[in-house]
């Protein structure tokens, strides 16, 4: 893994590509495994991760643990052997249950958050290939676009404006402008303007490199030869729950040491045996399994969304996801498919229809009037707009088994099959015409320009780009056969017509040049043009994409498309998609507008055209302003700043910039808009589990914790042993609760509304139903026990009836729990049962053991009771479920339905 040069930054280019043994067609397949043999993998290596024993520790690190192993530790010190036992029993299988399953969810989750590989473009074979950043070699060709993360170190052949944040190498946060000549070899890293260093952020403009270093040999690798393990940072709602531990913790010590003093005082009972009730009430009320149901409950969602081609980045986004109640989504490719086909052409001569499907250069083109097939030949508008689309564009066709694929953007493929359909006009041309120079397309300039010469010495400068744009540049037009003064209204009208019936338009120009500039600027493009031709591209929405905003909408989302292109082209697809398109609010209307107006405005429109990165984060900020929660889209480098102000940014997985995925919240592997509305499933699915299990730990626990408390506070005798109400505990924890992590999805989550943002865990019905089963379930078990005395059962045989009955209460009432509001005796609620019956069963074989094993009845203190017995226990529990069920119809009958949003401007009929 030696450098090649010590000073590539000093060495003449020449020299540089010589000694590498490359060349500015890059480097050959073979060659480049070979020297990957030698040098190595392009990465640096993982930072270890936490070892297992630190993890089991760690289990052990919370604030209920720590009471629960001072009760075990003050159990042992009055020689209450089995109580002390019970409780380590439960603080080890806690841990065990919390290591194994939080372990294997962390390591999902670990897996998903870095799981976006890093791609970069280079030359292999004398082609432009899309390779994993890892292959990359000392000797490639590597190109850089803005947006790109620089995958390796490289000395830069070919520079276009790049400026590159180094800020991760050198911590200057000003962008370094970089050029190409060769500087002194004491030069410092900072000022070496004409490398580009791994790690670092193209910002700006683009750039061909020679790769020099690799992986460790890099500069980045030498300064951190580790890549650091991805940090889970904790959600909302785990955050909320530790602070909830803490008060939890303290007021239950508070809590049963009152009690015990109580009992003490008041009702003259033994000191020891009210320490006891003391730490059962403790240990019962204490919910010591909900940090690893919400970390399990979490990691499942993740993995359902990476399943379904959401990533997720940063996991308390997971929870925010819930809240989401407006979607600001890219057009181009989220919600339209981004198959581009150029179907019309427009000239000042003649307006044509082109056949063909995708990106099969096979088709006809015709006149539009007549139908008849054109001769290019006699047609010099058509032929010249076939050369301008050929030539000013970058993608490139690739034909396979019969299938034709593009490589590079979508628009500049429709238009390369434009012109390879024009019958004349070949792949060669760009020999006679060899490009010098290239003004790329960036989405605030909205034009595309290329310099090319031929062997005469013309010098033309071909422009494509937005009409607007080119016409307000254009002075002449392509006539037949000359060049005459512009008509605007004809093409005006033109482009009025293609937009209406929802097509992309696009502007092809040229002019001639006397002389070539040094370097191709803006102020050589934008005056004087030829207006050619205009070009009709059709891009239909995604069939999924008008089902998912229709859900979005039940769901109480509001949808709002964003994009550059064209203010009727986008209410023509937005009407389509079933978007309100009465209000059309471009990029220039909303920096017409103060921060004050445009949060008024913003309700009210849908759609959003001709913006810029920069309207995206006044968009986001607007939607802030009046409360919403916004999940954002975006793929270029600026959008990063929406990105990351956004509640929920998005970033395209296949058309994104890294600067975009980096800065995004979830990453779309299908960049799909359907893919957002499934990912708003699946966190609201997650918060619901989540919700579950605490809607069932919480009044159980409380259950437990009132039998041993209201015994003590009305001096009489306790119904469960302290010892037994850790073992309901115990078992309930491992089994019950968490089976609740696991549940689907309820039918019906999409037509709720969005769950208020930062609600808070303690809800009024969370306490109404922690009061109603806690209440409950503790009189069940105080009236079977007395019920039982009272007929001259013996104490044993009693309890044994009354622990029975408490687990039989929480089994029926976790079958309550598997749906928030919705019937438990609808047909539907046992879909995805299975979690919670096979739960359930463990459950009742434990507590079979347990009150028939001869060394668990010693232990505990139990007598062997009849079939009879149980079939009393479980009518006396099913009532809970009854009651419950009622009150979820109250619940379903309290609870305003989603403020459904109507559906807008249906597809046209
Ligand atoms: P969108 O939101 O639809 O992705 P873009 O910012 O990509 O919008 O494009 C805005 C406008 O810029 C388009 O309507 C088109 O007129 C023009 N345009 C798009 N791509 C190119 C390109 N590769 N070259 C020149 N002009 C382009
Ligand atoms: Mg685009």
């Amino acid at each position: 893994m030696r450098r090649q040069s010590e000073h590539p930054h000093a060495t003449e280019i020449r020299a540089l590509f010589q000694q590498l043994g490359s060349a500015e067609q890059g480097l050959s397949d073979a060659m480049a495994t070979q020297i990957r043999a030698r040098c190595g993998d392009n990465s640096l290596p993982l930072e270890p991760p936490r070892p297992a024993w630190r993890r089991l520790l760690a289990q052990f690190h919370n604030v209920l643990i720590y009471v629960l192993l001072l009760s075990a530790l003050l159990s042992l010190l009055l020689q209450h052997w089995v109580d002390s036992g019970v409780i380590l029993a439960v603080v080890l299988i806690n841990a065990i249950v919390g290591f194994i399953q939080e372990g294997k969810a962390e390591d999902a989750l670990r897996a998903i958050l870095s799981m976006s590989t890093s791609h970069c473009l280079v030359m292999r074979e004398g082609r432009l290939k899309s390779i994993d950043s890892r292959l990359l070699v000392p000797g490639d060709v590597v190109m850089l676009q803005a947006g790109d993360r620089v995958p390796a170190d490289m000395r830069l052949f070919v520079c276009k404006d790049l400026r590159c944040d180094e800020s991760a190498l050198t911590g200057e946060a000003q962008p370094v402008s970089k050029q190409l000549h060769a500087l002194a070899p004491d030069t410092t890293l900072a000022e070496r303007r004409n490398m580009a260093y791994m790690g670092t952020l193209a910002t700006y403009g683009m750039a061909q490199g020679l790769v020099v270093a690799t992986g460790l040999a890099t500069q980045l690798g030498e300064i951190s030869s580790m890549v650091k393990r991805v940090h889970i940072r904790p959600t909302p709602l785990q955050q909320q729950l530790t602070r909830f531990a803490k008060q939890l913790a303290l007021g239950i010590l508070v809590f049963a040491a009152l009690a015990m003093l109580f009992g003490i005082w008041f009702h003259q009972l033994a000191p020891a045996a009210m320490f006891q009730a003391a730490i059962g009430i403790a240990v019962a009320a204490i919910p010591e399994g909900l940090p690893a149901i919400v970390t399990i409950a979490l990691a499942m969602g993740v993995q359902r969304m990476a399943r379904q081609r959401a990533l997720v980045r940063r996991l308390p986004a997971v929870e925010v996801l819930g809240s989401v109640d407006v979607i600001c989504s890219d057009k181009t490719g989220t919600l339209t498919a981004n198959a581009m086909t150029a179907r019309e052409l427009f000239s000042a001569t003649n307006s044509y229809q082109i056949s063909g499907e995708g990106y099969r250069p096979e088709g006809a083109i015709t006149d539009r009037s007549t139908g008849q097939r054109v001769l290019p030949e006699h047609d010099a508008c058509l032929t010249r707009a076939c050369e301008i689309a050929l030539l000013c564009n970058d993608a490139t066709l690739s034909h396979q088994d019969e299938q034709w694929s593009l490589n590079g953007d979508p628009t500049e493929g429709s238009l390369l099959v434009l012109a390879l359909k024009h019958g004349q006009i070949e792949q060669s041309l760009a020999q006679q015409w060899p490009r010098i120079d290239v003004l790329p397309f960036e989405s605030a300039n909205r034009y595309m320009a290329t310099l090319h010469h031929n062997a005469e010495g013309t010098i033309r400068l071909m422009v494509k780009g937005a009409p607007e744009r080119l016409l307000g540049f254009a002075t002449t037009q392509l006539g037949n056969p000359t060049v005459e003064p512009l008509l605007p209204s004809a093409w005006e009208a033109a482009m009025a017509d293609f937009a209406g019936r929802g097509m992309r338009v696009m502007a092809l120009a040229y002019k001639e040049l006397a002389h070539r500039p040094e370097v191709l600027k803006a102020e050589d493009v934008e005056h004087n043009l030829t207006l050619v031709a205009l070009v009709g591209i059709s891009d239909p929405p995604r069939p999924e994409a008008i089902a998912s905003i229709r859900m979005c909408h039940q769901a109480g989302i509001r949808v709002k498309m964003i994009t550059g292109d064209n203010p009727v082209t986008a209410a023509a697809i937005g009407a389509e998609l079933g978007l309100r398109v009465e209000r059309v609010l471009t990029g220039q209307d909303i920096d017409g507008l103060t921060p004050q107006q445009l949060s008024e405005t913003v309700e009210q429109a849908d759609i959003f055209a001709r913006t810029s990165p920069a309207n995206k984060l006044q968009l986001v900020s607007a939607l802030q302003n009046n409360r919403h929660v916004v999940a954002m889209t975006g793929d270029g480098v600026n959008d990063a700043p929406a990105l990351k102000k956004a509640s929920i940014g998005v970033a395209m997985g296949q058309k994104g910039t890294d600067a975009a995925k980096e800065a995004a919240d979830f990453v779309l592997t299908d960049d799909n808009f359907s893919t957002i509305a499934m990912a708003v499933r699946e966190g609201r699915t997650v918060y619901d589990n989540i919700l579950k299990s605490i809607i069932f730990i919480l009044p159980t626990n409380l259950a437990e914790a009132l039998v041993i408390f209201s015994a003590v506070l009305f001096g009489l005798m306790m119904p469960i042993t302290p010892a037994q109400i850790l073992w309901v505990n115990m078992i309930t924890a491992v089994t019950l609760a968490l089976a609740l992590a696991f549940e689907q999805t309820e039918h019906g989550i999409m037509r709720r509304p969005p769950r208020p943002f930062g609600q808070g865990l303690f809800t009024p019905a969370l306490i109404v139903r922690m009061l109603l089963v806690g209440g409950l379930g503790a009189s069940i078990v105080f009236s079977l026990f007395y019920a039982y005395r009272v007929q001259g059962a013996t104490i044993e045989y009693a309890r044994t009836i009354a622990v029975n009955a408490l687990v039989m209460i929480e089994v029926f009432y976790l079958f309550n729990c598997r749906q928030l509001t919705q019937s438990l005796f609808h047909p539907r609620s046992m879909h995805g049962a299975l979690p919670a019956l096979l739960a359930a069963f463990s459950v009742l074989c434990l507590q079979l053991a347990f009150s028939y094993l001869p060394v668990s009845q010693q232990l505990f203190g139990l007598a062997s009771i009849s079939g009879w017995d149980w079939l009393l226990i479980v009518s006396c529990a099913l009532p809970v479920l009854v009651i419950v069920e009622l009150e979820k119809a109250w619940l379903r009958h309290a609870l305003k339905p989603a403020p459904q949003i109507p559906a807008h401007g249906a597809i046209h009929s």
